[in-house]
């Protein structure tokens, strides 16, 4: 029942695992700059204390899992006027030039526009607030009083900040990935053009369909979905009983998340699973892309589709309302806690069904999560956020330990009100250890 898209894809993780190559005379993709080692991130801070702690929670969540050892530096510590002299090595940026100073500085000379709500990319425009770019950007020397530039990678959305999770999409082969809600769009490389300067060379564009849809709701409980199916595809009779579904799962997630407004979900419905991987370049049962907010499942049965939305939906507004998990354990853990349930088998079983020896939780909490089996992960991060909202309330463990990184993890349940020897314990006994 879950996805790939959750798992935020640094490039090729096997790449990485293989150790560092020798390095090459310039990087043109992404796995070809972090083939030559570990990264350096730098933080875009121009957006507000929100965007600011988003853009840091994408950046931990990634180092976290991959590369714990990395620096993170803000967008204000490069010092362009020095040249490459003035950047970490290897750099990784976050967040386009309405977010990022490194970016903004340069935007004049990079091959490609940020702009409000539309990037211009190889003679492209590309709009809305779900669109993204990954790109590496190659080294440029000076020209024009222009210091020099390394290459670097670049992940911007259009949105504010526009970085939530925008690494689940794969990527790391090309120069550079046009994305959106769907996933990826077009794929292409930077060359030079005739006046020495670099352009952006984009392939082929994957194909986008048109979308009828339905509003449904709002329910007392003030909970509304606005569903999309494909409009080639005439509306059947079965549609009426998904509805139901989907309305009911946006009622539940309403009930169970302290949500400060109400709550409209926007749900694709994939017909099958072959049009969904195509359209999408994921054909799980279903997946939520953080970036636009949007649900994407396949139809079908519908108690499962139920789950499945209350799984993916609870992603998107835990996301709307608290911002950013901390930690890939408690995005999921919350998801599994709210539905109840992971992969159709009530929380309550699951206890016996998971190994004897726990997890370390500091682990559990960073590097190790995507490690274990997603059968023993899911529940067990599920019971223990249970147990912690049973504990703080609902409320407090929203605001105060859903958000916080993996390192800060235990002080902030302090902080909540929850000592640490009895986190230790809550974690063995929601587990039934
Ligand atoms: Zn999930």
């Amino acid at each position: 029942m879950e996805t790939m898209s959750r798992i935020p894809w640094f490039p090729t993780l096997a790449l990485l695992l293989l150790g560092a190559a020798p390095a090459r005379a310039q990087a043109r993709t992404p796995n070809e700059l972090l083939r030559e080692g570990p990264p350096s991130f730098v933080a875009g801070t121009l957006g507000d204390a929100r965007a600011d702690r988003e853009v840091r929670a994408q950046i931990e969540l990634i180092r976290g899992m991959l590369f714990p050892h990395s620096p993170i530096l803000e967008d204000t510590a490069v010092d362009l006027a020095r040249g490459p002299a003035g950047w970490p090595g290897r750099p990784v940026l976050y967040g386009g030039p309405h977010v990022n100073a490194v970016v903004a500085a340069l935007a004049p000379r990079l091959p490609f526009a940020l702009r409000g709500d539309r990037l211009s990319i190889g003679g492209r425009e590309f709009i809305g607030n779900d669109v993204r770019l990954i790109a590496l950007v190659p080294e440029q020397p000076a020209s024009e009083g222009q210091p020099a530039t390394p290459a670097f990678l670049l992940y911007a959305g259009l949105g504010m900040p526009g970085v939530a999770e925008i690494n689940a999409v794969p990527h790391g082969g090309e120069g550079f990935l046009v994305a959106d809600r769907f996933g990826p769009r077009a794929g292409g490389s930077f060359e030079p053009g005739p006046d020495g300067r670099l352009a952006a060379r984009l392939g082929p564009e994957r194909p986008r369909i048109v979308w009828r849809e339905r509003l449904l709701g709002p329910t007392e409980g003030k909970a509304s979905v606005r569903v999309r199916r494909p409009a080639v595809l005439p509306a059947k009779d079965a549609e009426a009983e998904e509805d139901a579904r989907l309305l009911a799962a946006a009622e539940r997630i309403r009930h169970e998340l302290p949500l400060p407004g109400a709550l409209e979900l926007a749900v694709y419905v994939y017909p099958d699973r072959r049009s969904k991987a195509r359209l999408t370049d994921n054909g799980g049962a279903g997946h939520a892309d953080a970036l636009s907010g949007t649900i994407h499942v396949l139809a079908g049965d519908p108690a499962g589709l139920e789950s499945l939305i209350v799984h993916e939906g609870t992603h998107v507004a835990a996301h709307a309302a608290h911002g950013m998990a901390g930690t890939a354990a408690m995005a999921e853990g919350l998801a599994v806690a709210v539905s109840g349930s992971y992969g159709g088998v009530a929380l309550d079983d699951w206890r016996g069904r998971l190994p004897d020896r726990l997890p370390d939780l500091d682990a559990f909490l960073s590097s190790t999560f995507r490690r274990e089996p997603e059968p023993v992960a899911y529940p067990l991060a599920g019971l223990l956020v249970r147990a912690l909202r049973s504990r703080l309330g609902a409320d407090r463990f929203a605001r105060e330990v859903y958000s916080a990184p993996p390192g800060e993890f235990r002080a902030a349940c302090v902080a909540a009100g929850l000592p640490e020897e009895e986190l230790l314990s809550l974690y063995r006994t929601a587990a039934g250890r």
